[in-house]
């Protein structure tokens, strides 16, 4: 879904101005592709694994690490 563009475009994210890097395609037929830099590609992980990844103070502690400390 995601492809490294070898063309040239603007990156398509609000608040960027950087040159893009990257093509994520749509279904739509009006602006069936959503360009984006290197930069916002890292914004949109992060953005998507606060989402996915639930905020959990347990996981780098858990009964096994603590075991070996
Ligand atoms: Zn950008």
């Amino acid at each position: 879904m995601i492809k490294e563009i070898s063309y040239k475009a603007n990156c398509d994210l609000v608040n960027c101005k950087n040159e893009a890097k990257y093509c994520l395609f749509t279904k739509k037929h009006f602006s069936p592709k959503i360009h984006f830099c290197e930069e916002c590609k890292q914004k949109l992980y992060n953005e998507l694994g606060k989402n996915i990844i639930p905020k959990s103070l347990d996981a780098p502690y858990s009964p096994k690490r603590l075991s070996k400390i």
